[in-house]
């Protein structure tokens, strides 16, 4: 079982992204990557299932190569990463943080999203999303904050 959890900082003129699915919104997610908080939080949920490192590890944020990335690419290769040490994905389980807007409409295409990119089936993944009830950065508009819960079988 791994945890993996993430935050980014809200900007105008960047795209809200949320395990590759894209959310109509005004402000989106900063990053060195695109940003993809969600797709952030689960790499790191996968990695420390099979205690193969994290997503800093993995994918450094000094290193040129990861600007701009697509992070639903990086998830494929820590799939990828947990598979050749004997693993595949029983269950994921996250929770998005974000005031606004509503993620519930674009719930069923992020879970899609994620099963596809685990290689799982979507009856095994969920996706659930809460607000910040007005309080602290999420609650103000200015980040988005995702965690997940992974579990691996072998
Ligand atoms: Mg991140």
């Amino acid at each position: 079982m791994g945890l993996g959890k993430d935050l980014h900082a809200l900007e105008s003129g960047r795209a809200l992204l949320l395990a590759g699915v894209l959310i109509p919104s005004e402000k989106g997610e900063t990053g060195h990557s695109d940003g993809d908080v969600l797709a952030h939080a689960v790499c790191d949920a996968l990695l420390g299932a099979a205690a193969l490192g994290d997503i800093g590890a993995f994918f450094p944020d000094t290193d040129s190569r990861w600007k701009d990335a697509d992070s639903m690419a990086l998830l494929r290769q820590c799939r990828e990463a947990v598979r050749r040490e004997g693993w595949r994905v029983a269950n994921l389980d996250c929770v998005i943080e974000l005031q606004a807007p509503m993620v519930f409409p674009y719930r069923e295409a992020i879970r899609a999203a994620l099963a596809l990119a685990l290689d799982a089936d979507v009856s095994a993944v969920f996706v659930k999303a809460k607000t910040g009830e007005g309080l602290g950065p999420v609650g103000e508009g200015a980040a988005v904050a995702a965690e997940a819960v992974c579990l691996i079988e072998n």
